[in-house]
């Protein structure tokens, strides 16, 4: 048996160790994740961060080269029926069969989930505005997408998997459609985990983050935890310095002479103490939003963003 009791009753996704590559490219390093039940937990990073990648082991589309992935408690690739039943899934490409009408996709998707909600469904696709008749192939990317998200949505899984579901959604869905459900999900006890570059909208729905870069985790947890140990610190030195000074946490520097100002990553006790160390006083101290910790973060040289095997 795996210590700390591996998977853990109240985590709905939980993998260890999890490397993957095409190749010689690390797509996945070393990821490790637990995503707790009942919260929207955002996923972002930048193109060919990994963020599919990981989303299709979930699924058990992928099968992990190294660690351990669990989803609702099973291994997916072991038992995709187990998994795949109680998990609705809206793909990056949203590959929905283009020759069938709108209706038959409903029809279709109904007769293989026995939690199928017919009178949710049609309440969806009223929202979303979609003719029955309507052949698939038809549709407009963001009408595709939305006939993707109701088909994912109608049987009520326990967990919903949507990669970049708002990738050809207007704005008006997306705000006001896309984030009503995904809280009411999480508000039902059950999980959202979406991936998406939209930072401000994963600032405002998302209970938890995680954040690739490269294929490594940079990190994950609590929303509200990542914010409070990130800040823009304005620091003034009694005398000029000729480049960026050296500051334990800080990602990104911006100044010249006495003044510079820092986006960091630690508490903020720690920062200003090491800042005082360094010969400095914090003049200016402020919170930052997701979009500005991604940018420090994914922008700064930490982790090698690829390695090539030999
Ligand atoms: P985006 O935001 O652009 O959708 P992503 O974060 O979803 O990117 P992935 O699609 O997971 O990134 O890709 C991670 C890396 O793995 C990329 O470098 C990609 O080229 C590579 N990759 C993914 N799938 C394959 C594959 N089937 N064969 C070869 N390389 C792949």
């Amino acid at each position: 048996m795996l210590a700390n009791s591996f998977p853990s009753p109240d985590h709905v996704i939980e993998l260890r160790g999890v490397t993957r590559r095409f190749g010689a490219k690390r797509a996945l390093d070393n990821v490790s994740l637990a995503v707790p039940r009942g919260i929207v937990f955002g996923l972002v990073g930048a193109n060919g961060a990994g963020k599919t990648t990981l989303i299709r082991h979930f699924l058990g589309l992928l099968k992990a080269q190294a660690g351990t992935v669990r989803v609702l408690g099973l291994d997916p690739v072991q038992d995709p029926v187990g998994v795949l039943s109680r998990v609705g899934y809206l793909s990056e490409e949203g590959d929905l069969p283009g020759w069938m009408r709108v209706d038959e996709l409903m029809r279709y998707m109904r007769a293989f989930y026995p939690t199928w909600d017919e009178a949710y469904a049609q309440d969806l696709r009223r929202q979303f505005a979609l003719d029955p008749a309507a052949k698939v192939k038809t549709l407009s990317k963001g009408q595709k997408a939305r006939a993707g998200l109701l088909v994912a949505l109608a049987y009520r899984p326990e967990l919903l998997l949507l990669d970049e579901p708002s990738s050809g959604l207007d704005p008006i869905v997306r705000r006001d459609i896309l984030g009503a459900i995904v809280r009411t999900i999480a508000d039902e006890g059950r999980t959202v985990l979406f991936s998406s570059h939209l930072l401000d909208e994963v600032e405002r729905i998302s209970d938890h983050v995680a954040m690739l870069k490269g294929g490594r985790m940079l990190f994950a947890g609590e929303l509200d935890e990542i914010k409070q140990s990130h800040h823009r610190l304005t620091l003034r030195f009694e005398n000029e310095l000729r480049q960026p000074p050296a500051l334990g946490g800080a990602l990104s520097w911006e100044g010249r002479g006495r003044e510079w100002t820092a986006v960091a990553s630690g508490r903020l006790e720690a920062l200003t103490l090491a800042a005082s160390a360094a010969g400095a006083e914090v003049v200016e101290q402020n919170a930052l939003s997701l979009d500005e910790i991604f940018l420090a973060q994914v922008g700064s040289p930490s982790a090698p963003a690829e390695e090539v095997l030999p």
